[in-house]
């Protein structure tokens, strides 16, 4: 058996955290099979505990955008290490970190450092609350804005993975609060805000999707949402915890052209790292404990080993003109070679892809919202995953998960991962 060691590794696991994992996406529930426990990465690869490689499509979810474990972001953490680990008090390296974020992200003019992306969409959603003085949210099926109480309907991935639009323990009133709408569907925003006039704080969407597999904006769709929320004095809220510093330095907010109000960042901030942050124009920054009323804290919040994990990172990025070039290059060379090799298997499928970000979906012609991703066939997904797994190739684990490619990928692991896709055989069974 290839997977002993992660096999034993997961029966212990079980033991002692719930469902053996602490993430449940990890779990590997949606595609069967046994979770592969990592014990190492460097540059595009993973390596399991039993010693197999595997080129990866991760990243961790995105955030070793310059591959694992990069040198210069090693050394760097390392010596941050040895001045100490965490202070509680404020340091030098958190106003460096915001500076150089507010200098290179548009309409960003003061950043709140969290540790994950669900405490700054949660925060930021608190902020634009307390800013407008109104209760309720919209947000789109299929998107997920981490796991607070206000996000967790119809949320997308790991909800879906798992079977339950709606989490137990979220209350009728939270319900209320957060109100639905179809990703792309403009009218149905408007009738959202012509029903609740007054009454509805922010619109947070991912800009580019990535929670229920890769799904783009059409038509203007953020171009409109923006226009929507300013006839009717709501924020626009981008979470970008996929998107920042992945699309573009200036995350979707650049590679659009559209202002949010509010932006969430999460993921390539921390370079793997936990940091988590949300930004927007003083005027609403200024409504921030301690200098304004709305509460929001954190013991960890600018650790500095997570602010230098994340700045070495961002600057890695920042200093190489070539590098959304190359690694949209890269993943726009995946597409089309996968694209034609599945073609070529009379494999119907849709790829979505925006710069480094893609998804495949099978047995579907068009993937623009939820629905839509639902009726991709997940079952063939599933045979793929784990086809290209058993290959060394290590795609996301659920069909509704968004592949992120990192700039360690290169001709050779290209090249083997159109190899282990040539070699997929399709049987409609
Ligand atoms: C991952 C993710 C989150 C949650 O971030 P965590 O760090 O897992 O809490 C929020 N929004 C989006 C778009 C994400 O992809």
């Amino acid at each position: 058996m290839i997977y002993q060691r992660s096999s034993a590794l997961f029966t212990e696991a079980q033991r002692y955290i719930p469902g053996g994992v602490n993430s449940p996406v990890r779990a590997f529930k949606s595609v069967g099979g046994v979770p592969v426990f990592m014990k190492s990465a460097k540059g595009a690869y993973l390596t399991d505990e039993d010693g197999r490689t595997y080129i990866d499509y991760i990243n961790s979810w995105g955030p070793a955008i310059v591959g694992h474990t990069h040198p210069v972001v090693l050394e760097a953490i390392q010596k941050q290490a040895e001045k100490g680990f965490s202070f509680g008090t404020p340091t030098e390296l958190e106003t460096e970190v915001a500076r150089f974020i507010v200098n290179n992200v548009p309409n960003v003019e003061q950043i709140r450092m969290v540790s994950s992306g669900t405490e700054a969409c949660m925060s930021a959603v608190r902020l634009a609350r307390g800013f407008t003085q109104r209760d309720k949210i919209v947000k789109f099926e299929g998107c997920y804005h981490g796991h607070s109480d206000s996000f967790l309907i119809k949320a997308g991935s790991g909800a879906v993975t798992f079977g339950n639009p709606n989490s137990p323990g979220i209350t009728q009133g939270t319900a209320r609060d957060t109100l639905l709408a179809r990703y792309n569907d403009i009218e149905q925003v408007q009738d959202l805000f012509r029903h609740n006039e007054g009454e509805i704080a922010a619109v947070i969407i991912e800009p580019v999707a990535g929670n229920m597999g890769c799904v783009l904006p059409e038509n203007n769709f953020l171009q409109e949402l923006r226009k929507v929320c300013d006839a009717n004095g709501a924020l626009l809220i981008f979470d970008e915890v996929m998107t920042g510093f992945r699309l573009a330095f200036g995350g979707a907010q650049e590679a659009f052209g559209v202002k949010a109000d509010l932006v969430t960042y999460g993921k390539v901030i921390g370079g793997g790292l936990p940091v988590g942050a949300f930004a927007g124009r003083n005027e609403i920054m200024d409504h921030l404990a301690p200098k304004g009323a709305v509460y929001q804290a954190g013991t960890l919040s600018g650790n500095p080993l997570a602010m230098r994990a994340g700045l070495e990172t961002l600057k890695l990025i920042k200093n190489d003109a070539g590098f959304y070039d190359r690694i949209n290059k890269t993943t726009e060379t995946l597409d089309f070679e996968i694209g034609k090799i599945l073609n070529s298997k009379d494999i119907q499928h849709r790829i979505n892809r925006k710069g480094s970000m893609m998804s495949v979906f099978f047995h579907i012609a068009a993937v623009s919202d939820f629905d839509e991703a639902q009726r991709a066939n997940h079952s063939l997904f599933n045979n793929f995953f784990h086809h290209m797994l058993k290959n060394g190739i290590y795609l996301p684990p659920s069909g509704y998960e968004t592949y992120f490619i990192s700039d360690a990928v290169k001709e050779e692991e290209i090249n083997r991962t159109l190899e282990a896709v040539q070699s997929f055989e399709y049987s409609n069974k």
